[in-house]
């Protein structure tokens, strides 16, 4: 069928996006290493295969939702004595990955998918759980111009928006660039919400000013760090997430990797990095990334 997209890693993203897809009349195969996946997939009517290269062979487009580069690129090669997909696919399928990666590993799929004659597309995901859910996910996506044409049906299933941030490499460009600005900005007014407090300043207040001016941002008009002033967000649930705090530990680690690569001669970047693997490391990997305030006023003098 040359309509088939074989979908593997049917994670807590994965799962929900291969839903909206053969909901939206795809034909979709899945496949996942986890038994439990599988079954939960197939609960939702999704057809499933016994390895990933039965799902593979005959499908029109492979997209892969893994938790790191290297799945991915063990995945495309093959490793321990399987077959990598990249050999298994027909000719000039499209390796379309919905992982979040490394920029270098990105770079790197894609050369190795059209060395082998096929067509590869990287678009990591905004939105969470809850986007993928309601079909609601922002894509960024790296591609040749007429491969973004090509899978942007797709995209608009799964999500509202899908953005073309150029060739091989750059949606995962993107994504961890707005994820330094969020990480940084989110630990800068977590830290101006301390000094607040220390200096008898309300919540309320702060937010008030800040939120009209100049310190204006997401992280603090809808992920608002403290209880109150933007009732749905996670402060006002114990931190629940939202955004895990191990999750913006591994996107900063990924722009750690490509500040280094590059030479930037960046210094908040490195710090969050690390700001956050110990709130992650200590208790936080659960809880929503805003949460790293409670870490910063538990730290503070009393
Ligand atoms: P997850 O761990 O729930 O799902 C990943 C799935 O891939 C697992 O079920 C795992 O068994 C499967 N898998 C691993 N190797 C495989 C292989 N070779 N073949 C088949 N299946 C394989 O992770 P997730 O939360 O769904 O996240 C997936 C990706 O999306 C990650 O790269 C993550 O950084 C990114 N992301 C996640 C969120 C979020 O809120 N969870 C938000 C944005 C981006």
């Amino acid at each position: 069928d040359s309509g088939t997209i074989a979908f593997l890693g049917l994670g807590h993203m994965g799962g929900p996006m291969a839903v909206n897809l053969a909901n939206a009349g795809y034909t979709v195969v899945g496949f996942d290493v986890v038994p439990e996946a599988l079954e939960a997939a197939r609960a939702h009517g999704i057809a499933t295969t016994a390895t990933a290269a039965e799902a593979v062979a005959g499908a029109a487009v492979v997209l892969t939702m893994f938790p790191s580069g290297l799945h991915v690129l063990e995945a495309y090669r093959g490793t321990g004595g399987q077959p990598g997909l990249l050999q298994v696919a027909g000719p000039d399928t499209m390796f379309l990955d919905c992982s979040t990666i490394n920029v270098d590993e990105a770079r790197q799929a894609a050369e190795l998918a059209v060395a082998a004659g096929h067509r590869s597309v990287d678009a990591p995901v905004s939105g969470g759980v809850v986007g993928a859910e309601a079909g609601t996910l922002t894509f960024m996506v790296g591609a040749l111009p007429d491969d973004f044409e090509t899978v942007r049906p797709l995209l608009e299933v799964m999500g509202k928006r899908a953005v073309h941030c150029g060739e091989h490499g750059a949606g995962q460009a993107a994504k961890i660039c707005n994820n330094l600005i969020l990480g940084v900005s989110m630990i800068a007014v977590s830290e101006a919400f301390v000094l607040g407090e220390k200096l008898g300043l309300t919540h309320q207040a702060l937010f008030d000013v800040a939120s009209a001016a100049s310190g204006q941002c997401w992280a603090l008009t809808t992920n608002c760090p403290v209880p109150g002033p933007v009732p749905a967000s996670p402060a006002n649930r114990d931190y629940q997430p939202g955004f895990a705090g191990a999750l913006m530990a591994k996107d900063l680690r990924l722009a750690l990797n490509a500040l280094e690569s590059t030479g930037v001669a960046a210094r908040l970047g490195p710090l969050a990095s690390e700001i956050y693997d110990t709130f992650a490391a200590e208790g936080g990997a659960g809880r929503d990334f805003s949460g790293i305030i409670t870490d910063i006023r538990d730290k503070s003098a009393q």
